[in-house]
Parts: structure tokens; sequence; C-alpha cells
């Protein structure tokens, strides 16, 4: 039984059991949202036992974990009584307590990718401080404390402007637009206001979005996927082409970059950095995320090895796996609820049910217990021979027409 009461375990299976599968390391993941789900499915495969912490019981790992653990990732105990679990402690989101994390590690805890990292990226003004220090392409951007700073990054930026909160965004939701002077309080007041600690970015009007997940192995070793395209509405990743269609000499340049911003960090495990394609052919890097990213769901289908794998291996410290793509084309999309409650689920059981009869096509239904709009509850990945034949695929899926077929 545990001592710490911040944190309450279920659901042991196989307790006891000396049955091990590719290697007896128990991987503790902090997070079991969809991700940690798709590492667990990628654990049970090589016989790994993964266990996750998340404050809500039924979240999407629960069912698949080796043992789930209902604590906060960002509460010190539950996290401190959590590692004693496992062997080495990763993350499927970074918003954990990075500050305990750190004193785990100085204890001889294994934390892979390093705390440093997490703390690094977590903030992604501090973030955005690091990859200027390391001479990565940033847009630029700047600290904002008060109205005073606010109106000199407008100055400086002009409009639309770009404000963001440091910490704890996803999907976009820490981003508002400015596309006015008129606009700035109500922008910051959508961001909860200047205590929130908030940060500007001048506006990108990049051609594409790219991605690149970075493996790198406990040898140091470093790997890269493909470079995708990412298609996002309203600042939440929809749609991920693999591979991006965009010339050779873009791709060495992107992947450059994500080689060195991943270089300029410590620790083991999949990266995914985000880039801006921009029209006069620069590309600028927008975030890293330290953990598996959705612009890296298709490596399930389209890769010899996928990212979730891919991450398993590289926290225990097992050789890297071939990152290539064994099918010529994918297309990801994810599954974004467009209704609350029982209407939200019947019109995604129709996409899933659409998704069937397609050619190529996998479903990933997430198994969240409520509905909510532009929540990320399931993907679809559809791979294909050709650009050209998935995109039909998709547009068929998708009963519609307006996606071209390149
Ligand atoms: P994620 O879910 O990827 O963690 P996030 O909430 O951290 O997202 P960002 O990645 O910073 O947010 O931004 C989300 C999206 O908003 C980007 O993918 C891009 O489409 C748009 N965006 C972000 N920064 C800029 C910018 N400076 N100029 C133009 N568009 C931007
Ligand atoms: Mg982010
Ligand atoms: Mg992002």
């Amino acid at each position: 039984s545990l001592q710490c009461e911040n944190i309450d375990s279920l659901s042991p299976r196989n307790q006891g059991s000396a049955i091990h599968g590719v290697s007896e390391t128990i991987v503790g993941v902090l997070g079991g949202g969809q991700l940690g789900r798709m590492l667990c499915q990628a654990a049970s495969q090589m016989a790994v036992k993964v266990i996750t912490l998340d404050p809500v019981e039924y979240c999407p790992a629960c069912s698949l974990s080796y043992q789930h653990y209902v604590g906060r990732f960002d509460d010190g105990d539950a996290v401190r009584e959590f590692a004693q679990r496992c062997e080495v402690l990763t993350i499927e989101i970074e918003h954990v307590d990075a500050i305990t994390l750190g004193k785990l590690e100085e204890q001889g805890v294994d934390c892979q990718p390093k705390p440093s990292t997490i703390r690094i990226i977590q903030d992604k003004y501090n973030q955005k401080v690091h990859f200027s220090h390391h001479e990565i392409p940033l847009p630029d951007f700047i600290k904002i404390d008060d109205l005073e700073s606010v109106e000199d990054a407008s100055n400086l930026f002009g409009f639309p402007m770009m404000l963001k909160s440091r910490r704890q965004a996803y999907d976009g939701r820490g981003n508002a637009v400015a596309y006015h002077k008129d606009e700035i309080s109500s922008a910051v007041a959508a961001l909860g206001g200047y205590e929130r600690g908030l940060y500007a970015e001048r506006w990108t009007s990049f051609t594409k979005e790219l991605s690149v997940i970075v493996a790198r192995g406990r040898d140091g070793s470093i790997l890269c996927y493909p470079v995708v395209e990412t298609i996002h509405k309203d600042s939440i990743c929809q749609i991920v082409e693999a591979p991006a269609d965009i010339p050779e000499n873009i791709k060495k340049l992107s992947v450059s970059i994500a080689k060195r911003a991943v270089g300029s960090l410590e620790g083991a495990g999949v990266f995914a950095v985000e880039l801006f394609l921009t029209h006069d052919g620069q590309v600028l890097l927008n975030e890293v995320a330290p953990r598996p990213h959705n612009s890296g769901h298709h490596t399930i289908e389209s890769c010899y090895t996928s990212q979730y794998e891919q991450h398993l291996r590289a926290v225990i410290g097992l050789t890297l796996g071939d990152t290539s793509m064994k099918t010529p084309a994918a297309i990801m999309y994810n599954i974004l609820g467009e209704d609350e409650g029982e209407k939200g689920f019947y019109l995604a059981h129709q996409l899933m049910k659409r998704a069937l009869s397609v050619p190529g096509a996998s479903i990933h239904w997430y198994g969240k217990p409520e509905m909510r709009k532009l929540r990320k509850m399931g993907h679809i990945t559809i791979v294909g021979p050709s650009r050209k034949n998935v995109k039909k695929c998709f547009n068929l899926m998708l009963n519609r027409e307006d996606v071209e077929c390149s």
C-alpha cells in the first residue's frame, strides 16, 4: 500500500509476474492522455511495463497501462511517490512539476528527458530565450509585463501581433491575436492578464507549418523522422501530411534546425520540433515538445518504428529503430469535438464509421470520458501508395471535394 495520500494505485495487473519482454525496466509516464495511451500500446507489443500518473481515473491511458496511479503530475509528493514505482521516469506532457523532478534526479532518479530540458520547455518564453542563445532561427519575441511593454511590442512588431501565455499552453489555448491596437487589452485579458506571465511574438505569415520528430537514444545517437506538414485550424493541429510536399533543400534545412534544437537540450526520448516555412524560404522554429507529438501519430502506421516505440526504446536505452516510412504517403486527421455531449459523440462516430470503408484508414479513439468542442477525441490515419491516393481517400472519408489533390 502507498504512503502518500496524494496518489492512488489502480488496476494492478500481472503483479508479481516474472514474465517480461524486451526489457525489465518499468517505465513511469507522467500523464495519461492520448500520448500516454499510445505509449502503452507500443509497450504492450514489446511486453514492456508502463505505469502512468494522471489526476483522472478514467483517462485514456488507464485501461492500457500496467498500473495506473491517480494523482497530479504537477504535485511534488505524488510525483515523488510515483517515481519509487518505476526505474525510469518520462513524460507525455510537459506541464509537470519539473522542480521536483530536478530534486529527484539529484537523488538518483532516472528522468528522461532531463528535468533541465522540461524546465526550459515548459516556459515558452524561456524556451525562446534558450534557442536564441543557441542561434536557432525564431520569430522575434519579447517579454510582456505591463501595458507599456505590450505597446512597445506592438510598435516593434506591428499587427497582427501574437500574444502567448508563457506556461500551461496547449492546442493554442495560451494564444491570443491582436489585429489592431484596440484589441491589445482584450487579447491580454483573454490570456488571464499580465500576472499570468505573457510574451509577444512577431506574426509569421508562413506558407506552411512543418514538424520534425527527432529521437535521441541514451548513447546520444540521433535519428530524425521525415519532415511532415501540419495544418492547423484555430491554432489546433487538424491535419498532418507525411512526407511534407516541400523541396529537398527545405527538408534538409528543417532537419538541420531540428537536430540543432534538440542538440541544445539534454536527455533521451523523442522530441517534436514545430517549424514555420516563410514566403522567402526561411525556416523558423515555433516550439519544441520534449515527448511524442500529434505530428508523429502517423508513424504508427506509416513508419518502421512508431514514435511511441521509439520513445520507449530511447528512455529505456535500447537501440533506436528505423525512422523511415514504409508507405509512400500518409495523412492524419484529428477527430476534434464538433459539439458538446451526445451530439459530438454521434458526429465523431459517424466519421469513424465512414473511415471503416476507406482503404488504408486506421481509427484511433482515445476513450476520453467527456466530449468537448475542439477537444482531441481521436484520430484517423490513412496510408497509401501516393500523396494523391491518400488525399483522394481522405476526401472520400470526409465526403468533400475541397482538399486539392496534387
Ligand atoms: P501546441 O498544441 O502545439 O502545444 P501551443 O498552444 O503551444 O500549441 P503554439 O504552437 O505556440 O501553441 O501556436 C499554435 C499555432 O498558432 C501554431 O501552430 C501556428 O498555427 C499559430 N502561431 C503560433 N505562433 C505564431 C506566430 N508567431 N505567427 C503566426 N502564427 C502563429
Ligand atoms: Mg505547445
Ligand atoms: Mg505548438
